[in-house]
């Protein structure tokens, strides 16, 4: 994975202005890992996936992030400082690749159940369900690979919920990076609870909020000295400063 340039992530914000939010994510890898096919990329299980959008968050806009959270009991508006090395999980994913999806099974109450982690093409097969249940079963459908009841073959849809409950465990358990959550606390009246962190649309906003900075300064420096784009977006972002400060004088 390399760092972008302003020019490749301004293109990457371009593009990904049309795409969900799982597409944007890919968008980004792609870029940033040029020798990786699509292909792979997009069947990176969703915490390898989140990984790896970390490391490049951290090349981009480095290792600090800040985020505002509400706290539910009063209503304060807090400001989070943390790293990206607080929030990356220790155990990477856990599983056997093959064909570059990451297999696991689990044996539970005369039940064995192979299964897969969800990984990007999952997440744009079920988007658009609309209600968060009918997502998520179809999500695990789409991960169960086979089972079986006492040594014979059983259908995945036949599965009790127990064993079902079970295998999404496991699933959380070998993909933590996945699911990131932030252990709060608020200062103002003590109460305490846990907040999702989401690297793709925390780092997505991000970018877009550079973008829109960066267009801007392009079009004080363009306006004042006729320089083209692709000149202006190439300077280090002290020299482009320094020249704003001139114009701003
Ligand atoms: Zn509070």
């Amino acid at each position: 994975m390399r760092a972008l340039s302003a020019l490749e992530l301004l293109s990457v914000w371009e593009r990904g202005q049309a795409q969900p939010p799982a597409q944007r994510a890919l968008t980004l890898l792609a870029a940033a890992c040029p020798d990786s096919p699509p292909d792979a990329l997009a069947k990176l299980s969703i915490g390898q996936r989140d990984a790896r959008l970390l490391t490049l968050r951290e090349r981009t806009f480095g290792p600090q992030l800040v985020s505002l959270a509400t706290c539910p009991g009063c209503g304060e508006r807090l400001e989070l400082t943390f790293s990206v090395g607080d929030i990356r999980s220790p155990s990477p994913c856990q599983g056997e690749v093959g064909e570059g999806v990451v297999a696991l099974s689990l044996s539970i109450s005369d039940y064995e159940v192979r299964f897969r982690l969800p990984n990007s093409l999952d997440l744009t097969a079920v988007a658009d369900q609309g209600d968060v249940t009918a997502t998520r079963r179809l999500l695990l459908e789409h991960c169960l690979l086979a089972a079986q009841h006492n040594g014979e073959e059983t259908a995945t849809d036949q599965l009790p919920a127990d064993v079902i409950d079970a295998v999404v465990e496991r699933m959380a358990q070998a993909d933590s990076q996945a699911d990131v959550r932030l252990a709060l606390s608020c200062p103002a009246c003590g109460h305490q609870w846990q907040a999702t962190f989401d690297i793709v649309s925390f780092f997505w906003s991000e970018l877009n909020a550079w973008a829109y900075r960066i267009l801007r300064e392009v079009h004080s420096l363009a306006s004042a000295y006729g320089w083209r784009e692709a000149d202006i977006l190439a300077m280090s972002p002290w020299r482009r400063q320094f020249y704003l400060e001139m114009v701003r004088r």
